[in-house]
C-alpha cells in the first residue's frame, strides 16, 4: 500500500515510520526547509504520546527519544509578577508508567530528526489540492509543480493546514484573541542566575492581572545537549502588534521583553538573552467541533483534524492519532481500506474534540 503524508511535523512522522516499519510504501512532503529553528521550542509530551511513539518507532529510535528528553522536574507551579510562588502542584513519577506512558519533555527539533531519520522526505514541497480519482485513489498536487497518485493522502500539516478545507469546506477554526511571542535562551550561568528556580525544576506560568502570563521551563538534556530556557509571552492580541508575525525577530523579542517590563526585572533579562533565531509567534486557535463525514482515501492527523488551545497535551493527542491510523492501517486484515479509515476517524473525532472541549474550558478556568 502506498501512502502520501502532507507535513514533516510530529504526526506525519511518526505515521509514516510507523507504516514504513510494517512495509508500506509511504512517503512525506514538507512545505518547508528542514530544521527551521523556530520550530525547536520545548514542549512536554503526555503519556499517551509517549504510548504511540513506542508503538511506532524502532526501538532503537524510541531509545533516542528517552535519551535526549529533558531532566524531569518536580512538577509545576504559578507565580505572581514578583515571582512568588501562588499555587504548585507535585507530579512524582508513576510506577505504572511503563504501562501507562511516560510525561516527557522533549526538544521539538531533535524529536523531528529522530522522528525524520531513515524516511523519504520532499521540502519545500507545499501541497495544494487532490483529486479523487475513479478506482479509489487520489492524486496530490504541490507547490512544486509535482503530483502524486497514492492508495491514501493524509493531512498532517497542522493548524493552517490546506488539505482540511478541502476535505472540510465548512470546518472552522476560531481565534481566541489571545497572541504569543516565544522563543529560547541558552541555559548560561547568567541565565541560570536570573532564571526562577522553579523554572529549573519543571514548568512554571508567571500570571499578571490583566491577561498577560509567561510561561516558562528549563530543558535540560538528560544526556547532554544545549540546554536553554523556553519562555513565551502571551496575553490578549491587542497587546501586540498587528503585523507581528512578518516582523523581524529581534523586534518580536524586543516587543515582548516591553510586554514584561513592570514585572519583576529578570524576566525581561531573560528574554532579551533569547536567541533571535529562534524566536517566533502564533495566536491562539481552536477548531469548532466536526460531523463524521463521508470517508473518502484522505484523512488528518493532529493539529490539522483538532486545532486546540496550548494546555500541554495537543502534541500527545496528535502523536496517538499517528499511533492509531497507524493500527487500523497495519492490522486490518480482510478490511478495506476505507473501513480501517473510517474506524480511525469514528475514535479520532470522539477523543481528539474531547480534547479541545477540555483545553478550552481549562484554559479560561
Ligand atoms: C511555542 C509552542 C509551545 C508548545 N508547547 C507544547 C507543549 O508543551 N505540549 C503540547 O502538547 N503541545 C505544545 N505545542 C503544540 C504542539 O507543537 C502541536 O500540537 C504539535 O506540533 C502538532 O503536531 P502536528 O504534527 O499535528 O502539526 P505540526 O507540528 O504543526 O506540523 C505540521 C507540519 O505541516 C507542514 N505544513 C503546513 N502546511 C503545509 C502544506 N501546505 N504542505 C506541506 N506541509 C505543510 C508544516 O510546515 C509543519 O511541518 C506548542 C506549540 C508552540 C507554538
Amino acid at each position: 500500500m502506498h501512502t502520501v503524508i502532507v507535513g514533516a511535523g510530529l504526526a506525519g512522522p511518526l505515521l509514516a515510520q510507523g507504516l514504513r516499519r510494517a512495509g508500506h510504501d509511504v512517503v512525506v512532503h514538507e512545505r518547508d526547509e528542514p530544521d527551521r529553528p523556530d520550530q525547536g521550542y520545548r514542549i512536554a509530551i503526555a503519556p499517551e504520546g509517549d504510548l504511540a511513539l513506542r508503538a511506532c518507532l524502532p526501538p532503537d529510535a524510541y531509545q533516542r527519544v528517552l535519551d535526549t528528553a529533558g531532566k524531569r522536574g518536580s512538577g509545576w507551579r504559578v507565580l505572581d509578577p514578583q515571582l512568588r510562588v501562588v499555587q504548585e502542584t507535585l507530579v512524582p513519577p508513576s510506577p505504572d508508567e511503563e504501562r501507562d506512558g511516560r510525561h516527557l519533555t522533549v526538544d521539538r527539533q531533535t524529536l523531528r530528526r529522530i522522528l525524520l531519520d531513515g524516511l523519504e522526505v520532499r521540502y519545500r514541497a507545499p501541497f495544494e489540492r487532490y483529486e479523487l480519482l475513479a478506482g479509489g485513489r487520489v492524486r496530490a498536487h504541490f507547490g512544486d509543480g509535482t503530483n502524486v497518485e497514492t492508495d491514501l493522502l493524509v493531512g498532517a500539516d497542522g493548524t493552517h493546514s490546506r488539505v482540511r478545507p478541502q476535505l472540510l469546506p465548512d470546518a472552522e477554526i476560531v481565534e481566541l484573541g489571545q497572541t504569543e511571542i516565544f522563543g529560547k535562551t541558552p541555559l548560561t550561568d547568567r541565565a541560570r542566575e536570573l532564571a526562577p528556580a522553579v523554572a529549573l525544576d519543571g514548568f512554571c506560568v508567571v500570571t499578571g492581572p490583566d491577561g498577560r502570563f509567561m510561561p516558562l521551563a528549563a530543558h535540560e538534556f538528560r544526556t547532554g545537549g544545549d540546554d536553554y530556557l523556553m519562555w513565551v509571552v502571551a496575553g490578549p492580541s491587542e497587546l501586540f502588534p498587528a503585523d507581528l508575525s512578518t516582523m523581524d525577530k529581534l523586534d518580536r523579542r524586543a516587543h515582548a521583553a516591553r510586554l514584561v517590563a513592570d514585572w519583576h526585572p529578570h524576566l525581561a533579562a531573560l528574554v532579551r538573552l533569547g536567541d533571535p533565531a529562534t524566536v517566533g509567534s502564533t495566536t491562539i486557535r481552536t477548531a469548532k467541533p466536526v460531523p463524521h463525514w463521508r470517508t473518502v482515501p484522505v484523512t488528518l492527523l493532529g493539529d490539522a483534524a483538532h486545532t486546540m488551545v496550548p494546555q500541554g497535551t495537543s502534541a500527545a493527542v496528535a502523536l496517538r492519532d499517528a499511533g492509531l491510523l497507524c493500527r487500523r492501517l497495519t492490522e486490518r486484515g480482510d478490511r478495506s481500506l476505507l473501513d480501517a479509515v473510517e474506524s480511525y476517524e469514528t475514535e479520532m473525532l470522539d477523543y481528539g474534540f474531547a480534547e479541545v472541549d477540555r483545553s478550552l474550558r481549562s484554559a479560561s478556568a
